[in-house]
């Protein structure tokens, strides 16, 4: 018998489960099931129940009522059970938060992932200026003086020589 043992993350007793699924020993899935009726009988009891009251009223952890929710274990008491989007408050029945707000948070972090690209490149170019610039002020003050005008040229100027330069090309 190659029967897989489990250690019950509920009371900690080693069970036999009777499937991959099964993450709790026998007694502690009684225990939930009864749970999860009463959670279901005091929905249907209370249509309008919030969900903190119904946590306080069955002692029902949040895990477990969004759970729940996701499974559509309300759907049989005719209440429409939800939680809030952890963004707006919008009311959801599954995931975190509501489309609009992963839809946002998907965004968010791609222009997040794209602002970190970009600062990573500029950090990367600007590196080797940076040391230059170390260097001509360990150096002395002519070298740098001698420099910048050359590096400033006016834009128009610049400008024809491409173009002149281009054209040669072709
Ligand atoms: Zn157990
Ligand atoms: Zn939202």
């Amino acid at each position: 018998m190659a029967a897989k043992m489990k250690n019950c993350p509920s009371c900690g007793r080693i069970f036999v489960p009777m499937n991959a699924t099964q993450k709790l020993c026998p007694d502690c899935m009684d225990k939930l099931r009864e749970k999860e009726h009463e959670v279901v009988e005091y929905v249907r009891d209370h249509p309008k129940v919030k969900i903190a009251e119904l946590i306080e009223a069955t002692g029902a952890s949040e895990n477990m009522i969004k759970r729940m929710i996701r499974e559509g274990r309300f759907v049989q008491t005719g209440v429409e059970m939800t939680y809030p989007c952890e963004k707006c408050g919008a009311p959801i029945t599954t995931g975190k938060l509501c489309p609009k707000c992963a839809g946002a948070l998907k965004k968010d972090l791609a222009g997040a992932a794209q602002k970190i690209a970009e600062n990573r490149e500029r950090k990367l170019a600007e590196r080797p200026s940076s040391f230059r610039s170390e260097r001509t002020t360990q150096g002395g003050g002519s070298g740098a003086k001698t420099a910048s005008p050359t590096a400033s040229k006016p834009k128009k100027y610049a400008g024809d020589g491409l173009s002149h330069r281009y054209r040669g090309l072709r």
